[in-house]
Protein backbone atom coordinates (compact mmCIF):
# COMPACT_ATOMS: atom_id res chain seq x y z
CA UNK A 1 0.00 0.00 0.00
CA UNK A 2 1.39 3.57 -0.98
CA UNK A 3 0.97 6.59 0.98
CA UNK A 4 1.60 10.44 1.52
CA UNK A 5 5.37 11.46 3.16
CA UNK A 6 6.06 15.13 4.02
CA UNK A 7 10.25 15.74 3.28
CA UNK A 8 12.55 18.52 4.11
CA UNK A 9 13.09 19.44 0.46
CA UNK A 10 15.56 22.18 0.86
CA UNK A 11 16.84 23.91 3.72
CA UNK A 12 14.94 27.70 3.99
CA UNK A 13 17.42 30.48 4.23
CA UNK A 14 14.75 32.93 6.26
CA UNK A 15 11.07 32.43 6.26
CA UNK A 16 10.36 28.73 4.83
CA UNK A 17 8.12 28.25 1.28
CA UNK A 18 6.79 25.63 -0.93
CA UNK A 19 10.33 24.70 -1.77
CA UNK A 20 10.94 23.62 1.63
CA UNK A 21 8.73 20.82 1.45
CA UNK A 22 7.84 17.98 -0.77
CA UNK A 23 5.33 15.31 -0.47
CA UNK A 24 6.42 11.68 -1.66
CA UNK A 25 4.05 8.50 -1.91
CA UNK A 26 6.22 5.53 -0.25
CA UNK A 27 5.31 2.51 0.78
CA UNK A 28 3.52 1.41 3.55
CA UNK A 29 5.84 -1.30 5.72
CA UNK A 30 4.62 -4.10 7.59
CA UNK A 31 5.30 -4.32 11.40
CA UNK A 32 7.77 -6.99 12.78
CA UNK A 33 8.07 -8.49 15.90
CA UNK A 34 7.52 -6.02 18.80
CA UNK A 35 6.43 -3.35 16.36
CA UNK A 36 3.07 -1.63 15.81
CA UNK A 37 1.53 -0.65 12.49
CA UNK A 38 -0.05 2.91 13.20
CA UNK A 39 -2.23 5.40 11.02
CA UNK A 40 -1.81 9.34 11.87
CA UNK A 41 -5.14 11.18 13.22
CA UNK A 42 -3.27 14.27 14.36
CA UNK A 43 0.25 15.89 13.60
CA UNK A 44 1.48 18.92 15.75
CA UNK A 45 3.68 21.76 14.14
CA UNK A 46 5.71 23.64 16.07
CA UNK A 47 8.00 26.92 16.23
CA UNK A 48 10.58 24.69 16.86
CA UNK A 49 10.75 22.75 14.35
CA UNK A 50 12.03 25.80 11.78
CA UNK A 51 15.35 25.23 13.89
CA UNK A 52 15.28 21.94 13.01
CA UNK A 53 15.00 22.90 9.39
CA UNK A 54 18.54 24.69 10.00
CA UNK A 55 22.38 22.91 10.32
CA UNK A 56 22.71 24.98 12.17
CA UNK A 57 24.00 23.45 16.00
CA UNK A 58 20.82 23.33 18.42
CA UNK A 59 19.74 20.90 21.37
CA UNK A 60 17.48 19.55 18.73
CA UNK A 61 19.20 17.20 15.68
CA UNK A 62 19.08 18.96 12.39
CA UNK A 63 16.37 17.42 10.10
CA UNK A 64 18.29 15.58 7.09
CA UNK A 65 17.58 16.94 4.08
CA UNK A 66 15.20 14.32 1.17
CA UNK A 67 14.30 12.55 5.02
CA UNK A 68 10.44 12.96 6.23
CA UNK A 69 10.27 15.94 8.93
CA UNK A 70 9.37 14.39 12.56
CA UNK A 71 6.91 15.96 15.04
CA UNK A 72 4.08 15.20 17.59
CA UNK A 73 1.56 12.82 16.08
CA UNK A 74 -1.27 11.02 17.92
CA UNK A 75 -2.12 7.89 15.96
CA UNK A 76 -4.33 4.76 16.24
CA UNK A 77 -2.76 1.46 16.19
CA UNK A 78 -4.01 -0.77 12.83
CA UNK A 79 -1.72 -4.20 14.00
CA UNK A 80 0.22 -4.91 16.84
CA UNK A 81 2.85 -6.95 17.24
CA UNK A 82 3.86 -6.30 20.90
CA UNK A 83 1.79 -7.64 23.83
CA UNK A 84 1.84 -3.45 25.22
CA UNK A 85 -0.94 -2.89 22.59
CA UNK A 86 -4.20 -3.79 20.75
CA UNK A 87 -5.66 -2.52 17.34
CA UNK A 88 -7.58 0.26 18.03
CA UNK A 89 -5.62 1.86 20.94
CA UNK A 90 -4.90 5.66 20.32
CA UNK A 91 -0.99 6.17 21.31
CA UNK A 92 1.04 9.41 20.80
CA UNK A 93 4.89 9.97 20.04
CA UNK A 94 7.09 11.90 17.93
CA UNK A 95 7.12 10.40 14.60
CA UNK A 96 7.80 10.64 10.94
CA UNK A 97 5.44 13.48 8.84
CA UNK A 98 3.08 10.68 6.96
CA UNK A 99 0.02 9.11 6.43
CA UNK A 100 1.17 5.28 8.23
CA UNK A 101 4.18 4.78 10.25
CA UNK A 102 6.05 1.69 11.41
CA UNK A 103 7.81 1.79 14.83
CA UNK A 104 9.22 -0.07 17.50
CA UNK A 105 6.19 -0.39 20.81
CA UNK A 106 8.12 1.90 23.12
CA UNK A 107 7.90 4.47 20.87
CA UNK A 108 4.88 5.63 21.49
CA UNK A 109 2.75 5.90 24.69
CA UNK A 110 -1.14 5.30 24.98
CA UNK A 111 -3.32 8.48 25.08
CA UNK A 112 -6.03 8.67 27.58
CA UNK A 113 -8.72 10.78 26.49
CA UNK A 114 -11.15 10.52 29.07
CA UNK A 115 -13.81 11.09 26.16
CA UNK A 116 -11.81 14.41 24.97
CA UNK A 117 -10.45 14.77 21.50
CA UNK A 118 -6.96 12.60 20.81
CA UNK A 119 -6.01 15.91 19.62
CA UNK A 120 -5.06 17.43 23.62
CA UNK A 121 -2.48 15.17 23.63
CA UNK A 122 -0.75 17.02 21.72
CA UNK A 123 -1.35 20.70 23.00
CA UNK A 124 -3.31 21.34 26.52
CA UNK A 125 -2.71 17.52 27.39
CA UNK A 126 0.83 17.70 25.74
CA UNK A 127 4.48 19.07 25.29
CA UNK A 128 3.25 22.82 24.78
CA UNK A 129 1.69 22.55 28.70
CA UNK A 130 4.18 20.76 30.13
CA UNK A 131 6.72 23.66 28.69
CA UNK A 132 3.78 26.30 29.91
CA UNK A 133 4.21 24.19 33.73
CA UNK A 134 7.74 23.89 34.14
CA UNK A 135 8.61 27.32 32.96
CA UNK A 136 6.12 29.26 35.23
CA UNK A 137 5.71 26.94 38.13
CA UNK A 138 9.78 25.63 38.19
CA UNK A 139 11.11 29.01 36.96
CA UNK A 140 8.71 32.16 36.74
CA UNK A 141 7.55 30.72 40.49
CA UNK A 142 4.27 33.82 40.49
CA UNK A 143 3.42 34.96 43.93
CA UNK A 144 -0.05 36.12 45.02
CA UNK A 145 -0.57 39.88 43.62
CA UNK A 146 2.52 39.75 41.51
CA UNK A 147 2.46 41.14 38.20
CA UNK A 148 2.82 38.21 35.44
CA UNK A 149 3.72 39.13 31.45
CA UNK A 150 3.38 36.58 28.94
CA UNK A 151 4.24 36.65 25.58
CA UNK A 152 2.53 34.98 22.58
CA UNK A 153 -0.28 34.75 25.28
CA UNK A 154 -2.92 33.16 22.68
CA UNK A 155 -1.01 30.42 21.52
CA UNK A 156 -0.11 27.11 22.90
CA UNK A 157 2.12 27.68 25.58
CA UNK A 158 1.55 31.28 26.30
CA UNK A 159 -2.47 30.02 26.58
CA UNK A 160 -1.42 27.99 29.45
CA UNK A 161 1.52 29.79 31.30
CA UNK A 162 -1.05 32.72 32.01
CA UNK A 163 -3.45 30.56 33.15
CA UNK A 164 -1.32 28.62 35.84
CA UNK A 165 -0.12 32.35 37.14
CA UNK A 166 -3.78 33.48 37.76
CA UNK A 167 -4.30 30.27 39.36
CA UNK A 168 -1.35 31.10 41.50
CA UNK A 169 -3.39 34.42 42.13
CA UNK A 170 -1.55 36.65 40.40
CA UNK A 171 -2.20 39.67 37.89
CA UNK A 172 -1.62 38.83 34.14
CA UNK A 173 -0.91 40.70 31.04
CA UNK A 174 -0.30 39.31 28.00
CA UNK A 175 1.05 40.16 24.88
CA UNK A 176 -0.55 39.20 21.46
CA UNK A 177 -0.61 40.41 17.70
CA UNK A 178 -4.43 40.93 17.49
CA UNK A 179 -7.52 42.45 18.88
CA UNK A 180 -9.09 38.84 18.43
CA UNK A 181 -6.88 37.02 20.68
CA UNK A 182 -6.54 40.31 23.02
CA UNK A 183 -10.55 38.90 23.84
CA UNK A 184 -9.45 35.90 24.08
CA UNK A 185 -6.70 35.50 26.64
CA UNK A 186 -9.28 38.50 28.00
CA UNK A 187 -12.32 37.18 28.20
CA UNK A 188 -12.24 33.50 27.64
CA UNK A 189 -8.79 32.62 29.37
CA UNK A 190 -8.99 35.70 32.43
CA UNK A 191 -5.63 37.11 31.67
CA UNK A 192 -6.45 40.63 33.48
CA UNK A 193 -5.06 42.74 30.26
CA UNK A 194 -3.72 42.56 26.73
CA UNK A 195 -1.26 44.34 25.22
CA UNK A 196 -1.71 44.30 21.20
CA UNK A 197 1.74 44.82 20.00
CA UNK A 198 0.76 45.20 16.30
CA UNK A 199 -0.56 48.44 17.14
CA UNK A 200 2.72 49.80 18.58
CA UNK A 201 4.32 51.56 21.28
CA UNK A 202 4.36 47.99 22.97
CA UNK A 203 5.95 50.07 26.17
CA UNK A 204 3.67 52.47 26.95
CA UNK A 205 1.10 49.65 26.66
CA UNK A 206 3.15 47.64 29.53
CA UNK A 207 3.28 50.77 31.71
CA UNK A 208 -0.28 51.28 31.48
CA UNK A 209 -0.91 47.66 31.94
CA UNK A 210 1.57 46.94 34.52
CA UNK A 211 1.51 50.02 36.70
CA UNK A 212 3.30 48.51 39.23
CA UNK A 213 6.53 46.84 36.70
CA UNK A 214 6.60 43.01 35.89
CA UNK A 215 7.59 40.50 38.28
CA UNK A 216 7.44 37.60 36.49
CA UNK A 217 8.14 37.54 32.48
CA UNK A 218 7.38 34.31 29.94
CA UNK A 219 9.87 35.13 27.50
CA UNK A 220 8.10 33.11 24.11
CA UNK A 221 9.09 35.67 20.90
CA UNK A 222 12.28 37.81 22.01
CA UNK A 223 12.99 40.58 19.82
CA UNK A 224 11.36 44.47 20.32
CA UNK A 225 8.92 43.04 22.40
CA UNK A 226 11.27 41.43 24.87
CA UNK A 227 12.99 45.05 24.56
CA UNK A 228 10.37 46.95 25.82
CA UNK A 229 9.89 44.37 29.01
CA UNK A 230 13.36 44.73 30.84
CA UNK A 231 13.24 47.99 31.69
CA UNK A 232 9.74 47.50 33.70
CA UNK A 233 11.06 44.56 35.47
CA UNK A 234 11.02 44.91 38.88
CA UNK A 235 13.48 44.01 41.73
CA UNK A 236 13.89 40.19 42.18
CA UNK A 237 11.65 39.45 39.13
CA UNK A 238 12.10 36.20 36.92
CA UNK A 239 12.43 35.45 33.44
CA UNK A 240 11.54 31.91 31.74
CA UNK A 241 13.13 32.03 28.63
CA UNK A 242 10.86 29.69 26.40
CA UNK A 243 11.41 31.11 22.77
CA UNK A 244 12.43 33.51 20.79
CA UNK A 245 10.35 32.98 17.41
CA UNK A 246 10.66 36.44 16.01
CA UNK A 247 14.28 35.85 15.58
CA UNK A 248 13.58 31.99 13.95
CA UNK A 249 13.60 33.37 10.27
CA UNK A 250 16.35 35.54 10.29
CA UNK A 251 18.02 35.38 6.68
CA UNK A 252 21.50 34.43 6.56
CA UNK A 253 23.56 36.99 8.01
CA UNK A 254 20.96 38.78 9.40
CA UNK A 255 21.25 39.74 13.09
CA UNK A 256 18.86 39.95 16.46
CA UNK A 257 20.54 43.07 18.05
CA UNK A 258 18.39 44.76 20.28
CA UNK A 259 18.62 46.54 23.67
CA UNK A 260 21.74 45.34 25.76
CA UNK A 261 19.96 43.58 28.89
CA UNK A 262 22.74 43.60 31.78
CA UNK A 263 22.39 46.48 33.14
CA UNK A 264 18.50 46.02 33.64
CA UNK A 265 19.03 42.58 35.11
CA UNK A 266 21.60 44.29 37.81
CA UNK A 267 20.14 46.57 38.60
CA UNK A 268 17.18 44.49 39.56
CA UNK A 269 18.58 41.19 40.70
CA UNK A 270 16.65 39.44 37.46
CA UNK A 271 16.65 35.69 37.80
CA UNK A 272 16.82 34.81 33.40
CA UNK A 273 16.58 31.03 32.91
CA UNK A 274 16.39 29.40 29.52
CA UNK A 275 14.21 26.44 29.34
CA UNK A 276 14.14 23.42 27.66
CA UNK A 277 10.90 21.21 28.32
CA UNK A 278 13.18 17.52 27.40
CA UNK A 279 15.00 18.93 31.02
CA UNK A 280 11.89 18.56 33.38
CA UNK A 281 11.31 14.58 32.28
CA UNK A 282 11.38 13.61 36.10
CA UNK A 283 8.49 16.08 37.16
CA UNK A 284 6.03 14.96 34.17
CA UNK A 285 4.00 12.95 35.98
CA UNK A 286 3.49 15.74 38.46
CA UNK A 287 2.65 18.34 35.63
CA UNK A 288 0.77 15.91 34.08
CA UNK A 289 -1.84 15.75 37.16
CA UNK A 290 -2.11 19.17 37.29
CA UNK A 291 -2.99 20.27 34.09
CA UNK A 292 -5.32 16.62 33.52
CA UNK A 293 -7.64 17.76 36.91
CA UNK A 294 -7.53 21.03 35.63
CA UNK A 295 -8.64 20.26 32.64
CA UNK A 296 -11.43 17.80 33.58
CA UNK A 297 -13.01 20.15 36.10
CA UNK A 298 -13.27 23.13 33.83
CA UNK A 299 -10.46 25.31 35.22
CA UNK A 300 -7.87 24.92 32.34
CA UNK A 301 -9.55 26.33 29.37
CA UNK A 302 -7.88 25.98 25.92
CA UNK A 303 -8.16 25.93 22.02
CA UNK A 304 -6.60 24.31 19.02
CA UNK A 305 -7.01 25.43 15.33
CA UNK A 306 -7.32 22.46 13.36
CA UNK A 307 -6.44 22.58 9.66
CA UNK A 308 -8.05 19.68 7.76
CA UNK A 309 -6.02 17.17 5.76
CA UNK A 310 -2.01 15.50 5.37
CA UNK A 311 -1.39 18.69 2.33
CA UNK A 312 -2.18 21.02 5.01
CA UNK A 313 1.05 20.50 7.09
CA UNK A 314 3.18 23.80 5.19
CA UNK A 315 0.19 26.05 5.75
CA UNK A 316 -0.05 25.16 9.21
CA UNK A 317 3.28 25.67 10.38
CA UNK A 318 4.08 28.61 7.88
CA UNK A 319 0.76 30.00 9.67
CA UNK A 320 2.66 29.75 13.39
CA UNK A 321 4.86 32.75 11.68
CA UNK A 322 2.05 34.87 11.10
CA UNK A 323 0.25 34.80 13.98
CA UNK A 324 -2.53 32.79 12.40
CA UNK A 325 -3.56 30.26 15.35
CA UNK A 326 -5.28 30.47 18.51
CA UNK A 327 -4.12 27.76 20.91
CA UNK A 328 -2.10 24.79 19.80
CA UNK A 329 -1.80 24.66 15.54
CA UNK A 330 -2.53 21.16 14.49
CA UNK A 331 -3.34 19.36 11.81
CA UNK A 332 -5.97 16.34 11.31
CA UNK A 333 -4.82 13.76 8.84
CA UNK A 334 -7.50 10.85 9.25
CA UNK A 335 -10.45 10.00 11.90
CA UNK A 336 -10.29 7.41 13.83
CA UNK A 337 -11.96 3.75 12.52
P1 LIG B 1 2.30 29.41 19.37
O1 LIG B 1 1.11 28.55 19.42
O2 LIG B 1 2.43 30.53 20.37
O3 LIG B 1 2.42 29.98 17.90
C1 LIG B 1 3.30 30.95 17.54
C2 LIG B 1 2.74 32.36 17.83
O4 LIG B 1 3.84 33.25 17.94
C3 LIG B 1 1.91 32.93 16.69
O5 LIG B 1 0.57 32.56 16.75
C4 LIG B 1 2.10 34.43 16.85
O6 LIG B 1 1.09 34.99 17.69
C5 LIG B 1 3.44 34.54 17.57
N1 LIG B 1 4.45 35.13 16.68
C6 LIG B 1 4.83 34.67 15.47
N2 LIG B 1 5.80 35.44 14.96
C7 LIG B 1 6.02 36.43 15.88
C8 LIG B 1 6.89 37.55 15.93
N3 LIG B 1 7.75 37.83 14.93
N4 LIG B 1 6.84 38.36 17.01
C9 LIG B 1 5.98 38.10 18.03
N5 LIG B 1 5.13 37.05 18.04
C10 LIG B 1 5.16 36.23 16.97
O7 LIG B 1 3.60 28.51 19.53
P2 LIG B 1 3.96 27.63 20.81
O8 LIG B 1 3.06 27.98 21.92
O9 LIG B 1 4.07 26.22 20.38
O10 LIG B 1 5.42 28.14 21.16
C11 LIG B 1 5.60 29.41 21.79
C12 LIG B 1 7.10 29.63 21.99
O11 LIG B 1 7.59 28.64 22.90
C13 LIG B 1 7.91 29.49 20.71
O12 LIG B 1 8.94 30.44 20.72
C14 LIG B 1 8.48 28.08 20.82
O13 LIG B 1 9.68 27.93 20.11
C15 LIG B 1 8.69 27.98 22.32
N6 LIG B 1 8.69 26.61 22.85
C16 LIG B 1 9.75 26.25 23.62
C17 LIG B 1 9.81 25.03 24.20
C18 LIG B 1 10.97 24.72 25.10
O14 LIG B 1 11.10 23.58 25.58
N7 LIG B 1 11.81 25.69 25.37
C19 LIG B 1 8.78 24.00 23.96
C20 LIG B 1 7.64 24.50 23.18
C21 LIG B 1 7.64 25.76 22.63
P3 LIG B 1 0.69 36.56 17.60
O15 LIG B 1 -0.48 36.64 16.70
O16 LIG B 1 0.41 36.90 19.01
O17 LIG B 1 1.88 37.26 17.02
Amino acid sequence: MKQEQLVLQERPNGLPNKDTFQFKKVEVAEPAENEVLLKTLYVSVDPYMRGRMSDAPSYAEPFEAGAPLVGGNVSQVMKSNSDQFTSGDLVTGNLDFQEYNVVKADKVRKVRTNGLSPSNALSVLGMPSLTAYFGMMHIGEPKEGETVVVSGAAGAVGQVAGQLAKKAGARVVGIVGSEEKAKYITETLGYDAAVEYKKGNVSEQLKETCPDGIDVYYENVGGDISDAVWPLLNVFARVPVCGAISAYNLEEGEKDIGLRVQQFLIKSRVKMQGLLVGDFAEHYDEAYQVLEEAVSNGELKFEETIHDGFHAIPDAFLGLFSGENIGKQLVKVADAE
